[in-house]
């Protein structure tokens, strides 16, 4: 057998489906290269969503040496784990991982020789150090919006945060809109940022010609071994061409909007969806559904069982949205995303911005209108409104006018312009995970370092 066939990475990644789904996209990519594979879930985690995706996983289960473990996210079983408790979940989860870690190096058939864990495990980099392995970040979010996790402390020590008047606070990321410096959830995600540094290398889901400055300004002050071999929805299709959509989710995928896609005429579709987790309530549903509406464009509309939070204004649908609907709407509880952002019928997508969402956009071409909910997703919006030119930002602005007439301007008034933008960045994306890419390069390197580190 060959050195490389010895070498065993364990991939850990947050129990959340944007960390998991990426975290799994490397996975494949790695077990690919001929690396063995543990990835890890929480049990949680595992029993909510990985169990019941089998159709989605099993294809996971025919590359070499890949395999799922568990573990225990250390909190109690009837704990919520819901997205306000985050802070919690971190600790609890950075405590209860360094022993599986220690034991899984240790063992004595097939010891783990890399560790690659999601970017809030600093507990994990401690552990790796203790019994000599290599570890290496993944980080699922933007560059700029590590970057701008990163400065938290000097915006702290400037005595900006709590956020005063002339700073532009709707810009940073939402965890920043607080009264305290020492919030909990502002801490963590300061503190975790820069403990990148002390990690290995950092792997960024992103690509060189959309946030190469930013990507030399994390080089040089924070973690200087980085590899952006994103995106890597597209960088899969290039290396395992066979490769069919796949993604874990809580939800059942509905694919019956697909037939409908079939039938409307090109570009004349927004397509909605605001991610997997992002909440609003009843009365946000009505503006955006009546924007949607007033823009007399077709749309495809994501509405999670769980997508409205509250108990607000809680009447029915008024009758004319629905009547709208049957006429020229789709509504499903969960869609392939990434086939529907491919679909020649599509021509605008209304986003949370989440950065798997925006990754997915910029490679299908596909411009944005972008209400950004929560975390990173502020940082990523206004890149794509202001910096790449990729579509309109309307931040926390809900009202039913300014969503009809961002509708309009996207994919009517100013299309050719965002047409052409998102053209343009969508042919960088791909050169950048073909043969000689940037992204196709630096996994190339990540591959010969992992197997360099383990030798
Ligand atoms: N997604 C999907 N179907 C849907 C809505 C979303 O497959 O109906 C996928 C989408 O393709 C993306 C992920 O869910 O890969 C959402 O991740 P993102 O980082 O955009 O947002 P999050 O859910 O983490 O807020």
């Amino acid at each position: 057998m060959e050195k490389q066939d010895h070498v065993h990475v364990a991939i850990l990644p947050l129990p959340a489906v944007g960390h998991v789904n990426s975290m799994l996209n490397l996975a494949e990519l790695l077990g690919h290269a001929g690396i063995k594979i543990t990835f890890l879930n929480t049990e949680h985690y595992y029993d909510r969503v990985i169990r019941h995706s089998s159709d989605a996983f099993s294809r996971y289960m025919q590359i070499p040496g890949f395999q799922f473990k568990t573990l225990t996210d250390g909190l109690p079983r009837d704990h919520p784990r819901t997205p306000d408790k985050f802070p919690e979940l971190v600790d609890s989860l950075n405590c209860a991982t360094p022993p599986l870690l220690k034991e899984m190096v240790s063992d004595s058939k097939s010891p783990v020789n890399c560790i690659i864990t999601d970017g809030y495990m600093s507990r994990a980099i401690d552990a790796a150090r203790e019994v000599g392995v290599s570890i290496i970040y993944f980080r699922t979010i933007s560059a700029c919006a590590f970057w701008s996790f990163h400065c938290i402390p000097d915006i702290i020590d400037a005595g900006e945060l709590p956020i005063k008047g002339f700073l532009r606070c709707r810009d940073l990321p939402s965890f920043c809109r607080v009264n305290d410096p020492m919030d909990p959830h502002l801490l963590l995600f300061a503190r975790e940022t820069r403990l990148s540094a002390h990690a290995d290398g950092l792997i960024l889901n992103t690509f060189e010609d959309l946030e190469g400055p930013i990507l030399s300004q994390i080089r040089n002050h924070s973690c200087p071994n980085i590899y952006s071999i994103g995106p890597l929805n597209a960088h899969l299709k290039v290396r395992i061409p066979e490769k069919t959509y796949s993604s874990s989710s809580l939800w059942k995928i509905d694919r019956s909007c697909m037939a409908w896609l079939d039938k409307q005429p090109k570009q004349s579709v927004i397509y909605v969806s605001f991610g997997s987790i992002a909440v609003m309530s009843r009365d946000q549903l009505i503006e955006f559904y009546y924007g949607l509406v007033h823009s007399k464009k077709s749309f495809l509309w994501v509405i999670r069982p769980d997508l409205i939070s509250g108990k607000d204004g809680e009447n029915q649908i008024p009758e004319e949205l629905l009547e709208a609907t049957k006429e020229r709407g789709c509504i499903a509880g969960w869609v392939p995303q990434e086939e529907v952002l491919a679909h020649s019928a599509v021509g605008g997508f209304l986003t949370h911005c989440g950065w798997n969402s925006t990754l997915e956009s910029i490679v299908a071409g596909m411009p944005m209108i972008c209400w950004p909910s929560f975390a990173d997703q502020q940082i990523n919006s206004r890149f794509v409104g202001e910096v790449w030119k990729l579509g309109l930002d309307i931040k926390d602005l809900c009202d039913r006018n300014i969503v009809e007439k961002a509708v309009n301007d996207l994919m009517v008034e100013r299309k050719e312009e965002f047409m052409e933008s998102a053209d343009r960045m969508a042919n960088l994306a791909k050169k950048s995970v073909n043969k000689g890419g940037s992204s196709y390069c630096n996994l190339d390197r990540l591959v010969n370092d992992i197997k360099m580190m383990s030798s």
